[in-house]
């Protein structure tokens, strides 16, 4: 077989047989030929043509078998898996991920890099000074058996396929397209071993999915493809109107998250709290969702979930990276400014994700290309949301800028606001 092949078949509109898509698997896990504007190429043609569902569950399989699959015998049941289809703001993971394993499941998890506007948790993380993002299968199971949680980015060994197909997908427009978002997330599951999983579908203009119909079809495709696959899945769909939280980049996104485990309140927590009900339920934990998120709020009362981020940080960073530290350690941005909002007293009705996550990524706190570095210190707080008032002069925004001489336009982001 040849890529042009898999290319035409899609370029033409007809649907791939499993060998062709097997094939795409394996090329881009670099097993076969095929070179970066090929599979670029099929992106555009999958983006623009479709995959039916039968497509989108064959490459669901062939990228998570293009690579090793976890075994996670031996570690205690349940074994349970997180995943946002992304959002501005969403640093979910890095609450959850310790908060559940507190509360005794276990959370073996693969995660992504940014995509679009959308910020990813191997990012975030890889902000916090000597933390790991690429753990191999043997050191995924060893601290997972440790702490009972462990966390990697697609690799040589686990879903090598997802690795260069969502960094290409990042660079090339190709992003918002259902059969590729649900063949990224749930061939990442796979890889990752855990038996029951809970998806949280972003809807809103700061996610992939801009409609509550679209967020349904993306749920329902991810149920349909991860019970075919063997994985007893929970949808969620969640609000991605207005930035998740307080803020947007990497590491002041880290900071965030520590605020939460530490006990600060408001919409970021109580999504993390929902979150947990939900999956604790799911996992056979507790007997329905309110149960759940009575011990999740427990978990963070009295500080275990803390205690297991610490754990992490450590385990994760080789012991240079705690609880203690991290506000320390993360990167600072070299220039701060306020933007004001001027004008008569309002109450926000909107906050635009968007716009937010358009600007963030100007800054420089995701990419423009293919293996792009970036900046892990910039980024936005937003420190106004929907329901607040707003009156002549308070601060709506703090922009972390990665120079003193770096710009952005403060109207554009002011016009997020309405
Ligand atoms: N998260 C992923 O892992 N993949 C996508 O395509 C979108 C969100």
């Amino acid at each position: 077989m040849d890529i042009r092949q898999v290319i035409c078949t899609k370029r033409d509109g007809d649907a791939h047989p499993r060998e062709e898509l097997r094939f795409l698997a394996q090329a881009a896990a670099g097993h076969q030929e095929a070179t970066d504007y090929q599979l670029s190429a099929w992106l555009m043609a999958a983006y623009l043509n479709g995959l039916n569902e039968e497509e989108t569950a064959w490459l669901t399989v062939e990228m998570a078998d293009s690579g090793e699959r976890l075994n996670l015998s031996g570690l205690p049941h349940p074994w349970v898996d997180k995943h946002s289809t992304g959002g501005v703001g969403d640093k979910t993971t890095l609450v959850l991920l310790p908060l559940l394993a507190a509360c005794g499941l276990t959370m073996v998890k693969m995660s992504g890099r940014g995509l679009g506007i959308t910020g990813g948790t191997i990012d975030k993380l890889e902000s916090i000074p000597g933390f790991r993002t690429d753990l191999t299968p043997a050191e995924m199971i060893a601290q997972a058996d440790e702490i009972g949680l462990a966390l990697t980015g697609q690799n040589a060994a686990l879903a090598p396929a997802d690795k260069t197909l969502y960094a290409l997908r990042d660079a090339t427009g190709t992003v918002g397209c259902v059969p590729l978002i649900v063949s990224s997330i749930l061939s990442k599951k796979l890889a990752g071993g855990a038996e029951k999983l809970v998806l949280d579908v972003k809807c809103g203009s700061g996610g992939f999915m801009k409609t509550r119909p679209e967020a349904q079809h993306l749920a329902e495709s991810l149920e349909r493809v991860a019970e075919a696959a063997g994985l007893s899945c929970r949808t969620v769909i969640t609000d991605m109107d207005q930035p998740l939280g307080r803020a947007v980049g990497n590491a002041l996104e880290v900071e965030e998250a520590l605020d939460v485990l530490e006990g600060q309140s408001g919409r970021f927590r109580d999504l993390c709290i929902h979150l947990a009900g939900i999956t604790l339920a799911h996992a056979g934990i507790d007997s329905d969702e309110l149960s759940g998120q009575t011990r999740a709020s427990s978990a963070l009362a009295d500080g275990s979930a803390l205690a297991k981020f610490d754990q992490w940080l450590l385990c994760q960073s080789n012991g240079k990276s705690g609880v203690g530290n991290l506000r320390q350690t993360l990167p600072r941005a070299a220039k701060v400014t306020e933007i004001s909002w001027h004008g008569p007293e309002i109450t926000v009705s909107a906050v635009s994700a968007f716009v937010v996550g358009t600007v963030a990524l100007s800054l420089g706190a995701g990419r423009a290309t293919k293996g792009a570095s970036i900046d892990h210190s910039v980024g936005i707080e937003v420190l106004t949301e929907v329901g607040k008032k707003l009156s002549d002069g308070d601060v709506a925004f703090r922009v972390h800028l990665g120079t003193e001489t770096a710009t952005f336009d403060p109207v554009q982001l002011i016009n997020a606001i309405s």
